[in-house]
């Protein structure tokens, strides 16, 4: 189990940005195959610090394949001392309608300049439904797939995904994932996924996807959602160590 600390994001003011500290990945690189100045997700998540998505249903501008190899080359030039290439940005990454080819033009830059370093997709894994996703997801070295509850009324209140989702869909996409981890948040408050009812049901979806790694994070700021609240770090081992009992590594983040 290991514990860290670092900031957290806003909302990524270009296609490519950084490098930038990450909790989990060292220094990143951040790739945003998002459109720029708003959130772009299938979740609304309670604690997201995006803030919330203020045109959801509008057609959204995606940055085309041209603009993004070229930032990424240009980033890449100079071999930054990176650990990580990171997926992430104003929302959900799998949204972005050639992720294959992007993935493609991603690996081959970085095995021109950065060999070695990975390649991780952050995500709410909505999409993971979907083949082409699953199969586009294989060329990366991480896919990291949010799973903040156990029970579908939890999941509803706190991720409040845009369309009806099943979790019990979520979580069986997720366990078709070879080497998928798991990033989970922890709160109180008006929704709670530290009750013993939650935890059980949330080991038993780790149990049946097997990630390669859990993640689990606490708040450390003021969330959207004033009516959430931090939950103590002891809890937050506490369930590391029930991941871990199950022979699967876990790590601790205090905050966001
Ligand atoms: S999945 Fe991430 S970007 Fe989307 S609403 Fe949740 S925290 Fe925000």
């Amino acid at each position: 189990m290991e514990v860290r600390h670092d900031a957290h994001s806003e909302l990524a003011p270009h296609t490519v940005y950084g490098p930038v500290p990450s909790r989990r990945y060292g220094v990143t690189l951040g790739i945003n195959l998002l459109p720029l100045g708003d959130k772009h997700c299938t979740f609304r998540c309670t604690y997201c610090q995006l803030g919330p998505e203020k045109h959801h249903s509008a057609p959204h501008e995606f940055p085309d394949l041209a603009t993004l190899e070229r930032e990424v080359t240009a980033a890449l030039a100079g071999k930054p001392a990176i650990d990580a290439l990171v997926i992430s940005g104003n929302g959900e990454p799998t949204l972005y309608p050639q992720l294959d080819e992007a993935l493609v033009i991603l690996a081959r830059l970085r095995d021109a300049h950065l060999p070695g370093r990975a390649i991780v997709v952050l995500t709410a894994g909505t999409e993971l439904r979907r083949p082409e996703v699953r199969a586009a997801l294989r060329r990366v070295d991480e896919v990291a797939v949010k799973l903040d509850a156990g029970t579908q009324p939890t999941f509803a209140k706190l991720d409040m995904p845009w369309q009806p989702l099943q979790l019990d869909a979520l979580v069986a996409a997720a366990a078709q994932l070879p080497g998928v981890a798991i990033q989970t948040i922890l709160v109180r408050g008006r929704v709670d996924n530290t009750t013993e009812t939650e935890v059980t049901a949330w080991l038993a979806r780790i149990q049946q996807i097997q990630p390669r790694r859990v993640d689990l994070y606490t708040l450390d700021r003021k969330p959207i959602d004033l009516a959430l609240e931090m939950v103590p770090l002891v809890v937050a081992q506490g369930i590391a160590a029930r991941v871990e009992a199950l022979g699967i590594a876990c790590r601790v983040f205090a905050g966001l």
